[in-house]
């Protein structure tokens, strides 16, 4: 049985993470000071004595014992991390340097979940892991993007500089159960606006791509990630069925069977025109590839909004 903390285990994907974790037989320290996670989705791992939640900001330095880190803290909505992007930087650096330490002092392998928005708005499409990005230091989006790139680079600083045992895996758009109705993300804002009737935003044209990738895809593959031997990476994770932001809105439009209908709100600053992972890595070194297609993890992700919503 494996010690394993995972850092941000009650949002989004850290508590489908946890899940996956303590199932497999792992004992499981969930890290999160709950500023975009909830209670709610951890509420069912609360009894099981191999799970154990700890309310911490990981900005601040903690002593446990681990075999194995996830570092997932940090919010992921534009809406949320832009809040107070000051604290944003601080989780993304601050963080990785405690976690970075408690890894050192432990012998702990190490995960850090970085992003596709390492690449910023990309000037080569699709991304592979090589591409070094086209990032704005000092825009609405850098508190994120700036904060995950310097994350990434204490990682191989640590691994460099003091034989830390990391992983880096960039993960591109992950939607599905368990996502903030309100955290203003697309997949989770335009089936919460379908299902109740309301008008769906679509900011700019629509015409900007992204790449969506099935949350039980990417778990399998963040496992894999950290039980592979000899990889740092930086591997992508996701899926490369890529679309318009405006075909989204149509094909959720279909599938819900909503009568709402599509109004266009201004683009807000540096959002990337395009986005698509070259998964070639990830095909290779952890012979992972996305099982889900994109209509049955909507169908799956509608069913969870009907319920969590009415
Ligand atoms: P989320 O907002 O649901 O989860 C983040 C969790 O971290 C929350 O539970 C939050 O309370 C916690 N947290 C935030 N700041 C913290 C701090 N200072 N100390 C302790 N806990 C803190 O988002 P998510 O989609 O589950 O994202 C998880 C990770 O994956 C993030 O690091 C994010 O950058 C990365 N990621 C996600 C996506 C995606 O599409 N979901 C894409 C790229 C990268
Ligand atoms: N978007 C949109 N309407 C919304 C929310 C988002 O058109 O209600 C767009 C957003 O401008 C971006 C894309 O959808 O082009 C994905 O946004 P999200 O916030 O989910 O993630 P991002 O990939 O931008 O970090």
């Amino acid at each position: 049985m494996k010690q394993i903390l995972v850092t941000g285990g009650a949002g989004f994907l850290g508590s489908h993470l946890c899940d996956k974790l303590v199932n497999s037989g792992n004992y499981v320290v969930c890290l999160d000071n709950l500023f975009t996670g909830d209670k709610k989705n951890i509420r069912h791992l609360l009894p099981n004595e191999n799970f154990e939640f700890i309310r911490h900001d990981i900005t601040q330095p903690i002593y446990l014992e681990a075999d194995q880190i996830y570092n997932l803290a940090c919010p992921a909505s534009p809406v949320h991390y832009q809040f107070n992007p000051i604290k944003t930087l601080k989780t993304s650096v601050l963080g990785a340097i405690n976690m970075l330490g408690l890894a050192k002092r432990t012998k702990a392998r190490i995960l850090q979940a970085s992003t596709s928005e390492v690449y910023g708005d990309p000037k080569i499409h699709p991304q592979p892991e090589s591409y070094w990005g086209s990032v704005n230091p000092i825009g609405i989006r850098s508190c994120y993007d700036e904060g995950k790139r310097a994350a990434e680079t204490l990682f191989f600083d640590y691994h460099r500089q003091n034989h830390v045992d990391i992983r880096v895996i960039r993960i591109f758009n992950t939607y599905g159960p368990r996502m903030n109705p309100e955290d203003g993300r697309v997949v989770s804002n335009f089936i919460v606006q379908a299902l109740k009737g309301e008008d769906i935003t679509v900011y700019g044209n629509g015409t900007q791509t992204r790449s969506f990738c099935y949350v039980d895809d990417l778990i399998d593959g963040i496992i894999k990630m950290m039980n592979t031997e000899d990889i740092t990476g930086p591997i992508n994770l996701g899926n490369p069925a890529e679309m318009t932001v405006a075909e989204l809105a149509n094909k959720i439009i279909t599938l819900t069977g909503s009568k709402s209908k599509i109004i266009y709100k201004p683009l807000p600053s540096d959002d990337p025109i395009q986005r698509r992972p070259v998964i070639d890595l990830a095909k290779e070194k952890l012979h992972w590839t996305p099982k889900i297609q994109l209509d049955e993890g909507l169908f799956k992700t509608i069913e969870y909004f009907k319920n969590a919503l009415f």
